[in-house]
Protein backbone atom coordinates (compact mmCIF):
# COMPACT_ATOMS: atom_id res chain seq x y z
CA UNK A 1 0.00 0.00 0.00
CA UNK A 2 2.98 2.36 0.10
CA UNK A 3 3.90 2.48 -3.56
CA UNK A 4 3.34 5.56 -5.69
CA UNK A 5 0.13 4.34 -7.25
CA UNK A 6 -1.57 4.40 -3.90
CA UNK A 7 -0.51 7.99 -3.29
CA UNK A 8 -2.23 9.09 -6.47
CA UNK A 9 -5.29 7.06 -5.72
CA UNK A 10 -5.68 8.54 -2.22
CA UNK A 11 -5.42 12.09 -3.56
CA UNK A 12 -7.89 11.60 -6.31
CA UNK A 13 -10.35 10.06 -3.90
CA UNK A 14 -9.89 12.48 -1.02
CA UNK A 15 -10.28 15.75 -2.88
CA UNK A 16 -13.78 15.49 -4.33
CA UNK A 17 -15.10 14.42 -0.93
CA UNK A 18 -13.71 17.59 0.63
CA UNK A 19 -15.21 19.84 -2.01
CA UNK A 20 -18.62 18.24 -2.28
CA UNK A 21 -19.41 17.33 1.29
CA UNK A 22 -18.70 20.53 3.17
CA UNK A 23 -21.35 21.78 5.54
CA UNK A 24 -20.94 25.24 4.01
CA UNK A 25 -21.99 24.11 0.56
CA UNK A 26 -24.68 21.78 1.85
CA UNK A 27 -26.60 24.54 3.59
CA UNK A 28 -27.94 27.87 2.39
CA UNK A 29 -25.60 30.69 3.43
CA UNK A 30 -28.21 32.65 5.33
CA UNK A 31 -29.34 29.85 7.65
CA UNK A 32 -28.18 29.99 11.28
CA UNK A 33 -26.63 26.55 10.82
CA UNK A 34 -24.48 27.83 7.98
CA UNK A 35 -23.24 30.68 10.15
CA UNK A 36 -22.12 28.12 12.72
CA UNK A 37 -20.12 26.23 10.17
CA UNK A 38 -17.92 28.85 8.64
CA UNK A 39 -14.60 27.66 7.38
CA UNK A 40 -11.99 28.27 10.08
CA UNK A 41 -8.88 26.49 8.81
CA UNK A 42 -7.88 24.89 5.55
CA UNK A 43 -5.05 22.52 4.71
CA UNK A 44 -3.99 22.20 1.08
CA UNK A 45 -1.47 19.68 -0.25
CA UNK A 46 0.22 19.29 3.10
CA UNK A 47 3.35 17.16 2.96
CA UNK A 48 5.72 16.60 5.83
CA UNK A 49 9.02 14.77 6.20
CA UNK A 50 10.96 13.71 9.29
CA UNK A 51 14.43 13.70 7.77
CA UNK A 52 14.15 11.41 4.75
CA UNK A 53 10.92 9.80 5.88
CA UNK A 54 7.70 11.26 4.55
CA UNK A 55 4.92 11.23 7.16
CA UNK A 56 2.17 13.21 5.37
CA UNK A 57 1.19 13.00 1.71
CA UNK A 58 -0.86 15.78 0.08
CA UNK A 59 -3.36 16.18 2.90
CA UNK A 60 -6.35 18.38 2.09
CA UNK A 61 -8.84 19.25 4.82
CA UNK A 62 -11.42 21.92 5.57
CA UNK A 63 -12.01 22.60 9.25
CA UNK A 64 -15.19 24.37 10.30
CA UNK A 65 -15.80 26.78 13.14
CA UNK A 66 -17.99 25.98 16.14
CA UNK A 67 -17.82 22.27 15.59
CA UNK A 68 -15.65 19.28 16.39
CA UNK A 69 -13.56 17.62 13.71
CA UNK A 70 -12.19 14.19 14.65
CA UNK A 71 -9.01 12.72 13.16
CA UNK A 72 -8.98 8.92 13.28
CA UNK A 73 -6.82 6.16 11.86
CA UNK A 74 -4.38 3.46 12.92
CA UNK A 75 -1.40 4.24 15.10
CA UNK A 76 1.44 5.91 13.16
CA UNK A 77 -0.78 7.14 10.30
CA UNK A 78 0.13 10.79 10.90
CA UNK A 79 -2.74 12.14 13.00
CA UNK A 80 -0.52 13.86 15.59
CA UNK A 81 1.85 15.06 12.89
CA UNK A 82 -1.02 16.67 11.01
CA UNK A 83 -2.46 18.20 14.19
CA UNK A 84 0.91 19.74 14.98
CA UNK A 85 0.98 21.33 11.50
CA UNK A 86 -2.09 23.34 12.52
CA UNK A 87 -0.25 25.29 15.24
CA UNK A 88 3.26 24.93 13.81
CA UNK A 89 4.41 22.72 16.65
CA UNK A 90 6.44 20.71 14.14
CA UNK A 91 8.63 23.80 13.67
CA UNK A 92 10.41 22.98 16.90
CA UNK A 93 11.24 19.38 15.87
CA UNK A 94 14.64 19.10 14.27
CA UNK A 95 14.83 17.71 10.73
CA UNK A 96 11.19 18.41 9.87
CA UNK A 97 10.37 19.70 6.40
CA UNK A 98 6.91 21.04 5.65
CA UNK A 99 5.36 21.75 2.28
CA UNK A 100 1.84 22.93 1.65
CA UNK A 101 -0.63 25.62 2.67
CA UNK A 102 -2.52 26.00 5.89
CA UNK A 103 -4.79 28.96 6.56
CA UNK A 104 -6.53 30.34 9.61
CA UNK A 105 -9.36 32.71 8.70
CA UNK A 106 -7.95 32.76 5.19
CA UNK A 107 -4.43 33.77 6.28
CA UNK A 108 -1.38 31.62 5.63
CA UNK A 109 -0.09 30.50 9.05
CA UNK A 110 3.32 29.64 7.55
CA UNK A 111 3.84 33.14 6.14
CA UNK A 112 7.18 34.66 7.25
CA UNK A 113 5.51 37.48 9.20
CA UNK A 114 3.52 35.05 11.38
CA UNK A 115 4.93 34.66 14.89
CA UNK A 116 4.40 31.03 15.93
CA UNK A 117 4.01 32.09 19.58
CA UNK A 118 1.18 34.45 18.67
CA UNK A 119 -0.30 31.77 16.43
CA UNK A 120 -0.36 29.31 19.33
CA UNK A 121 -2.37 31.78 21.38
CA UNK A 122 -5.03 31.60 18.66
CA UNK A 123 -4.63 27.86 18.13
CA UNK A 124 -4.24 26.12 21.49
CA UNK A 125 -3.18 22.55 22.13
CA UNK A 126 -4.08 19.95 24.74
CA UNK A 127 -1.89 16.86 24.84
CA UNK A 128 -2.45 13.20 25.51
CA UNK A 129 -0.75 13.19 28.88
CA UNK A 130 -1.93 16.02 31.13
CA UNK A 131 1.12 18.28 31.50
CA UNK A 132 0.43 21.02 34.05
CA UNK A 133 3.40 23.19 34.97
CA UNK A 134 4.90 22.36 38.37
CA UNK A 135 3.29 25.51 39.69
CA UNK A 136 0.07 26.42 41.49
CA UNK A 137 -3.31 25.84 39.91
CA UNK A 138 -3.69 29.63 39.69
CA UNK A 139 -0.31 30.11 38.02
CA UNK A 140 -0.97 27.37 35.47
CA UNK A 141 -3.93 29.34 34.16
CA UNK A 142 -2.52 32.85 34.74
CA UNK A 143 0.70 32.19 32.82
CA UNK A 144 -0.65 32.58 29.27
CA UNK A 145 -2.77 35.69 29.87
CA UNK A 146 0.21 37.27 31.64
CA UNK A 147 2.78 36.65 28.89
CA UNK A 148 0.30 37.75 26.24
CA UNK A 149 -0.57 40.87 28.22
CA UNK A 150 -4.27 40.07 28.40
CA UNK A 151 -4.81 41.33 31.96
CA UNK A 152 -4.51 45.00 32.88
CA UNK A 153 -4.55 44.41 36.62
CA UNK A 154 -4.36 41.71 39.27
CA UNK A 155 -8.16 41.72 39.49
CA UNK A 156 -8.35 41.30 35.72
CA UNK A 157 -6.03 38.33 35.89
CA UNK A 158 -8.00 36.72 38.73
CA UNK A 159 -11.14 37.14 36.70
CA UNK A 160 -9.58 35.42 33.69
CA UNK A 161 -8.36 32.54 35.86
CA UNK A 162 -11.76 32.02 37.47
CA UNK A 163 -13.54 32.27 34.13
CA UNK A 164 -11.19 29.78 32.45
CA UNK A 165 -11.41 27.28 35.31
CA UNK A 166 -15.19 27.62 35.28
CA UNK A 167 -15.39 27.05 31.53
CA UNK A 168 -13.16 24.01 31.93
CA UNK A 169 -15.57 22.64 34.55
CA UNK A 170 -12.92 22.64 37.28
CA UNK A 171 -13.52 25.77 39.35
CA UNK A 172 -15.90 24.31 41.91
CA UNK A 173 -13.45 21.50 42.68
CA UNK A 174 -10.39 23.72 43.14
CA UNK A 175 -11.65 27.14 44.23
CA UNK A 176 -10.42 26.66 47.82
CA UNK A 177 -6.93 25.56 46.82
CA UNK A 178 -5.87 27.71 43.91
CA UNK A 179 -2.42 28.11 45.44
CA UNK A 180 -1.82 24.35 45.62
CA UNK A 181 0.24 22.62 42.95
CA UNK A 182 -1.47 21.69 39.69
CA UNK A 183 0.44 18.43 39.62
CA UNK A 184 -1.31 17.31 42.82
CA UNK A 185 -4.68 17.03 41.08
CA UNK A 186 -6.16 13.78 39.74
CA UNK A 187 -5.49 12.90 36.09
CA UNK A 188 -8.91 14.07 34.96
CA UNK A 189 -8.59 17.30 36.93
CA UNK A 190 -5.11 17.88 35.51
CA UNK A 191 -6.46 17.51 32.01
CA UNK A 192 -9.24 20.00 32.75
CA UNK A 193 -6.57 22.31 34.18
CA UNK A 194 -4.66 22.00 30.89
CA UNK A 195 -7.86 22.84 29.03
CA UNK A 196 -8.37 25.86 31.33
CA UNK A 197 -4.77 26.90 30.59
CA UNK A 198 -5.34 26.51 26.85
CA UNK A 199 -8.58 28.52 26.82
CA UNK A 200 -7.29 31.25 29.19
CA UNK A 201 -5.79 33.15 26.24
CA UNK A 202 -9.14 32.97 24.42
CA UNK A 203 -8.05 30.84 21.46
CA UNK A 204 -10.16 30.43 18.35
CA UNK A 205 -9.12 26.84 17.71
CA UNK A 206 -8.44 24.09 20.23
CA UNK A 207 -6.38 21.10 19.14
CA UNK A 208 -6.64 18.00 21.31
CA UNK A 209 -4.35 15.02 20.83
CA UNK A 210 -5.98 11.96 22.41
CA UNK A 211 -6.92 14.08 25.42
CA UNK A 212 -8.72 11.25 27.20
CA UNK A 213 -6.45 8.29 26.58
CA UNK A 214 -4.87 8.56 30.04
CA UNK A 215 -8.22 9.07 31.76
CA UNK A 216 -10.85 6.80 33.31
CA UNK A 217 -14.36 6.66 31.82
CA UNK A 218 -15.84 9.21 34.23
CA UNK A 219 -13.07 11.74 33.61
CA UNK A 220 -13.42 11.03 29.88
CA UNK A 221 -17.15 11.73 30.00
CA UNK A 222 -16.45 15.07 31.70
CA UNK A 223 -14.00 16.10 28.98
CA UNK A 224 -16.44 15.05 26.28
CA UNK A 225 -19.23 17.09 27.90
CA UNK A 226 -16.84 20.00 28.07
CA UNK A 227 -16.04 19.71 24.36
CA UNK A 228 -19.75 19.79 23.64
CA UNK A 229 -19.98 23.13 25.48
CA UNK A 230 -16.76 24.62 24.15
CA UNK A 231 -17.66 23.92 20.55
CA UNK A 232 -20.48 26.48 20.86
CA UNK A 233 -17.80 29.16 20.65
CA UNK A 234 -14.68 27.33 19.44
CA UNK A 235 -13.34 25.31 16.58
CA UNK A 236 -12.11 21.96 17.98
CA UNK A 237 -9.95 19.35 16.28
CA UNK A 238 -9.47 16.13 18.22
CA UNK A 239 -7.26 13.16 17.52
CA UNK A 240 -8.73 10.04 19.03
CA UNK A 241 -8.00 6.34 18.78
CA UNK A 242 -11.53 5.67 20.03
CA UNK A 243 -14.05 5.45 17.25
CA UNK A 244 -16.82 5.58 19.85
CA UNK A 245 -15.43 8.87 21.06
CA UNK A 246 -15.21 10.27 17.53
CA UNK A 247 -18.81 9.23 16.96
CA UNK A 248 -19.95 10.82 20.23
CA UNK A 249 -18.16 14.17 20.06
CA UNK A 250 -17.55 15.12 16.44
CA UNK A 251 -19.62 16.47 13.58
CA UNK A 252 -17.01 15.65 10.95
CA UNK A 253 -14.48 12.85 10.87
CA UNK A 254 -11.33 12.51 8.80
CA UNK A 255 -9.80 9.07 8.33
CA UNK A 256 -6.01 8.92 7.92
CA UNK A 257 -4.07 5.92 6.67
CA UNK A 258 -0.32 5.70 5.99
CA UNK A 259 0.08 9.47 6.04
CA UNK A 260 -2.78 10.15 3.66
CA UNK A 261 -6.19 11.57 4.36
CA UNK A 262 -8.34 8.86 2.84
CA UNK A 263 -11.76 10.30 3.48
CA UNK A 264 -13.48 13.13 5.33
CA UNK A 265 -17.19 13.54 5.79
CA UNK A 266 -19.98 14.00 8.26
CA UNK A 267 -19.26 11.72 11.19
CA UNK A 268 -22.44 9.68 10.77
CA UNK A 269 -21.57 8.99 7.14
CA UNK A 270 -18.00 7.90 7.96
CA UNK A 271 -19.27 5.39 10.49
CA UNK A 272 -22.30 4.07 8.64
CA UNK A 273 -21.63 4.47 4.95
CA UNK A 274 -18.06 5.44 4.11
CA UNK A 275 -17.02 5.79 0.49
CA UNK A 276 -13.55 4.25 0.66
CA UNK A 277 -13.01 0.58 1.36
CA UNK A 278 -10.07 1.41 3.66
CA UNK A 279 -12.35 3.56 5.83
CA UNK A 280 -14.91 0.78 5.81
CA UNK A 281 -12.32 -1.76 6.91
CA UNK A 282 -11.09 0.47 9.70
CA UNK A 283 -14.45 1.49 11.14
CA UNK A 284 -15.68 -2.07 11.07
CA UNK A 285 -12.59 -3.18 12.97
CA UNK A 286 -10.96 -5.16 10.18
CA UNK A 287 -7.63 -3.44 10.82
CA UNK A 288 -6.13 -0.88 13.12
P1 LIG B 1 -0.26 8.96 14.90
O1 LIG B 1 -0.46 10.18 15.75
O2 LIG B 1 -1.32 8.77 13.87
O3 LIG B 1 -0.07 7.72 15.71
P2 LIG B 1 2.27 10.22 14.23
O4 LIG B 1 1.89 11.50 13.59
O5 LIG B 1 2.74 10.28 15.63
O6 LIG B 1 1.08 9.17 14.07
O7 LIG B 1 3.43 9.54 13.38
C1 LIG B 1 3.40 9.42 11.97
C2 LIG B 1 4.72 8.84 11.50
O8 LIG B 1 5.75 9.78 11.74
C3 LIG B 1 5.12 7.57 12.23
O9 LIG B 1 5.76 6.74 11.33
C4 LIG B 1 6.05 8.08 13.29
O10 LIG B 1 6.98 7.09 13.64
C5 LIG B 1 6.74 9.23 12.59
N1 LIG B 1 7.14 10.28 13.57
C6 LIG B 1 6.34 10.95 14.43
N2 LIG B 1 7.02 11.84 15.15
C7 LIG B 1 8.31 11.76 14.74
C8 LIG B 1 9.53 12.44 15.10
N3 LIG B 1 9.54 13.39 16.02
N4 LIG B 1 10.65 12.06 14.44
C9 LIG B 1 10.65 11.11 13.49
N5 LIG B 1 9.53 10.45 13.11
C10 LIG B 1 8.39 10.75 13.72
MG1 LIG C 1 -0.57 10.38 17.83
Amino acid sequence: MVEGGDVMEANVEARPVIRVQTAATAEPKESPEAAQHELKMTARNVNLWYGEKQALFDVNLDIFDRSVTALIGPSGCGKSTFLRCLDRMNDVIEGVRFKGDITLDGQDIYAPQVDPVQLRARVGMVFQKPNPFPKSIFENVAYGPRIHGLAKSKTDLEEIVVKSLTKAGLYEEVKDRLQESGTGLSGGQQQRLCIARAISVDPEVLLMDEPCSALDPIATARIEALMEELKESLCIVIVTHSMQQAARVSQRTAFFHLGKLVEVDETAKIFTNPTDVRTQDYVTGRFG
